[in-house]
Order: structure tokens, then C-alpha cells, then sequence
């Protein structure tokens, strides 16, 4: 007896190519196997990446039976924006379901002369760096080149940009929301490659960073690919603290990593470029004079400027913000060693959109998510005890 379900599956909507990941040569290869001309690839990716088109039937430059041709393989499919949050300070929070049910955060933080879109490129984290938010939730899978271009697609038409005539808000875009881009190259690097083409959004190789906790073999290939900017998330001086806080280390020692930054610049025919390096200050843990001295020593030879960025606590966290007089003194220490360094203000604390607290709601692969749980109810429990101790000397019982 047969126990196939009586239904007839027809071949549904998910099985269509999203044309939103596609580049132009992927869009010309596919026009090429229909038996069309190449230079029509070039033509979707105009409406859909800079007009915003995502219905077939208004692309008016490419013939009615050819739509209906295309319609059969493919179509666009936006991710879904469950919620959009403004901070007081103009920072901009999406909430975005992607396919499987998880969703991810997106951020868009405004300043003067800029307005910086920050992407994510996993659903949750594999590495689980020890002061990150993402990290917490575990890890469910990477996204398609079509849920990371997706993203800036949803900021575009969010600010209307893909009107001529309105500003451009999104100038530059990060890869530092959720996830560790390097452990989802290809499309990571198909979705920046997007972000770079002229026909597409046209963002200039260093308005559009890629950041790493350390994936050294992935960034070694890098170099062969892709020219944008690099940004390497250090927080540690010494491989002894770096085990600790970034796990990854314990396989790629920070020297390696450094290396394999220097190697990434010499790849590049622009001799000024610098590597940015990310450091995440918490108090009293590498926050000290000492591990600004050893961060100068170990820079020494790397064309690089230095962000400092004061940790952002997240519920659970045993972590704290580095005080003002540490930030200061490490600031002056490295200033003083010659380095160049910037301060990362904090944005969007009210919507919890400040660096490293993109939490999205993952569905946890791994058993970590439970783990984070348990311990933030115990907590939970701890504290309300001392809030009993503390506050209610009299035990209502019953
Ligand atoms: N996986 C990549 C990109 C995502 S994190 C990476 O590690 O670079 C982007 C930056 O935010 C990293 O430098 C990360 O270390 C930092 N970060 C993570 N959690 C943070 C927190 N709670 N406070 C401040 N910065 C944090």
C-alpha cells in the first residue's frame, strides 16, 4: 500500500530562481539559455536595483511573450519586513523574516555626511564570540546573495531611493550585522558584488566594508575575488585573552590572522587603502594600559586605523562597558604610539540596535539558544530572590 499523500504537487512559487541575487552575468546566462540576448540580464537588474521593479509584467523594455517566458523560471521575491523601529537619534531597526521562518536585524545609522546600512549574512552565529548578542542565538543557516542584497533593497525603498530624485541615504553599507560574512562567502561576495555594480546600486569599493572575526583561509581567497574594504574584529592583544573571547582564535592565531590582513592590502593596487581594526572595550578585560601597549606592538607593521568600540551590554551578560577613563587612557596610549583611532559612538541604544546587539529571532540548530535560556531565567530567579530579600521582608505565603 502506498502512503504518498492523495495531493498533486504542482511546482510551487519557491522553486522559481530569485532573480534579486542574480548578477547581471548570471541574469545574461540565464537569458542566454532561453535563447535570448545577453544585454537583457543588464536590463532586469536596472529595474529591479535601481527602479525598485519587482513585477515582471512593468518591465516594459523586455517584450510581453519574453516576461511570460521568464515568469516561468524565475521571479523576485523580497524578503518580508515584519517591523521597522526609529531610534530618537534617527537610527532605523528592521525586523525580516526570511524563508524558513527566522528573522534577522537590520540597521541604518544616519550621521552628517554619511548613512551607514548594517547587513547581516547569517541567520544567528556559528563562532559564538563570548560578548556577542547574535552569538547567543545560536545558528540556524546561511542567507542566499538574494536575502543579503534583499536587505538593501528593503533600506532603498524604505528612504524611496529608488526615486531619482530623492537622496541617496544609504551611502555606505557594513557587514556587521548578524553573522560572520566569511563563513558565507559566496554569497556574501555575490551580494557585494551587487552593491558595487554600476547597474545595481554603484556603492564605491570602500563605502562598502566586509568585517571578520578571523576566518583566515576564507579571507586568504578574499583577496582573489574582491576589493572592498576590510575590517578585522581583534578585542584582544594576546592569543591567551583572543582564545577566550573569540574562539575562532583557538584554530587561527591572531598572528595569522594579522598576516592574512596585510596579505588582503598587498592584493590591492591602491597602496593608501588601511584595514580598519575592531575592538570591542569591556571593562577590565581588555581594556587595560598594558593591552593598548601590546595592540600598538602587534599593529606595527599593518596600514591600519583603529575603532574602539565600547562594549554594549545585552540582557544576561557578565560583561560590562568599558569606563570613560579606560576608553581614554587606551585611546591616548595607541594616539601617542602614532595610530589613528576613532571612538564608535553608540546609536540606537533605545531600540537595542547598538553594535553587537542584533539578536533577530533565530531557530536555533545548534542547542545554544536553550543553553542562553536557562541561564537568563536563573538569573531571572536569583534576582527576583534578592529582590525579595531586599524589598519584601515579609513572606506573603499562600
Ligand atoms: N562576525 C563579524 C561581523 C559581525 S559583528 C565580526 O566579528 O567582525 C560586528 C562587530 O561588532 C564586531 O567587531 C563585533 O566584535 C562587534 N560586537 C559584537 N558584540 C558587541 C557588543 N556587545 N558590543 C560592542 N561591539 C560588539
Amino acid at each position: 500500500m502506498s502512503l504518498e499523500p492523495a495531493i498533486s504537487v504542482t511546482p510551487s512559487e519557491i522553486d522559481k530562481v530569485n532573480l534579486l541575487g542574480l548578477s547581471a552575468s548570471s541574469l545574461g546566462d540565464l537569458f542566454e539559455q532561453m535563447g535570448e540576448k545577453r544585454f537583457r540580464g543588464t536590463q532586469i537588474l536596472k529595474w529591479i536595483h535601481q527602479m525598485g521593479v519587482c513585477d515582471l509584467d512593468q518591465m516594459t523594455n523586455i517584450s510581453k511573450p519574453l516576461r511570460a517566458r521568464l515568469a516561468e523560471l524565475g521571479e523576485v521575491r523580497i524578503p518580508e519586513v515584519v517591523s521597522c523601529q526609529d531610534s530618537v537619534d534617527g537610527t532605523r531597526k528592521w525586523l525580516i523574516r526570511v524563508d524558513g521562518g527566522s528573522c534577522i536585524e537590520m540597521v541604518y545609522i544616519p550621521e552628517r555626511e554619511r548613512g551607514t546600512l548594517c547587513v547581516s549574512s547569517q541567520i544567528g552565529c556559528a563562532l559564538d564570540c563570548a560578548f556577542c548578542a547574535t552569538g547567543k542565538q545560536g545558528f540556524n543557516r546561511d542567507l542566499t546573495a538574494a536575502e543579503i542584497i534583499g536587505q538593501v533593497w528593503i533600506a532603498a525603498d524604505s528612504f524611496n531611493q529608488f526615486d531619482v530624485a530623492a537622496p541617496r541615504r544609504v551611502t555606505n553599507v557594513v557587514m556587521m550585522g548578524m553573522g560572520e560574512p566569511l563563513m558565507n562567502f559566496d554569497n556574501v561576495v555575490d551580494a557585494m558584488n551587487l552593491m558595487l555594480d554600476d547597474n545595481a546600486y554603484g556603492l564605491s569599493k570602500r563605502r562598502v566594508t566586509l568585517s571578520t572575526a578571523g576566518v583566515v583561509p576564507a579571507l586568504e581567497k578574499l583577496g582573489d575575488v574582491s576589493d572592498v574594504s576590510l575590517a578585522i574584529s581583534l578585542h584582544a592583544p594576546t592569543d591567551e585573552l583572543r582564545n577566550q573571547l573569540v574562539p575562532i582564535n583557538r584554530k587561527y592565531s591572531l598572528d595569522e590572522f594579522v598576516a592574512s590582513a596585510r596579505r588582503y592590502l598587498e592584493k590591492m593596487p591602491d597602496k593608501r587603502r588601511k584595514i580598519t581594526v575592531e575592538y570591542t572595550l569591556m571593562d577590565q578585560v581588555n581594556d587595560r594600559s598594558i593591552h593598548a601597549k601590546q595592540l600598538a606592538e602587534l599593529l606595527r607593521d599593518l596600514p591600519c586605523k583603529i575603532n574602539l568600540i565600547p562594549f554594549n551590554p545585552f540582557p544576561g551578560t557578565d560583561f560590562k562597558r568599558v569606563t570613560n577613563t579606560a576608553l581614554n587612557r587606551f585611546r591616548d596610549i595607541l594616539h601617542r604610539d602614532g595610530y589613528t583611532v576613532t571612538v564608535r559612538t553608540t546609536r540606537g541604544d533605545d531600540i537595542a540596535a547598538a553594535c553587537g546587539q542584533l539578536a533577530g529571532q533565530v531557530n536555533d540548530k545548534t542547542r545554544r539558544q536553550a543553553r542562553y535560556k536557562k541561564r537568563l531565567e536563573e538569573r531571572e530567579g536569583e534576582h527576583s530572590q534578592a529582590l525579595d530579600r531586599e524589598s519584601r521582608p515579609i513572606k506573603v505565603i499562600g
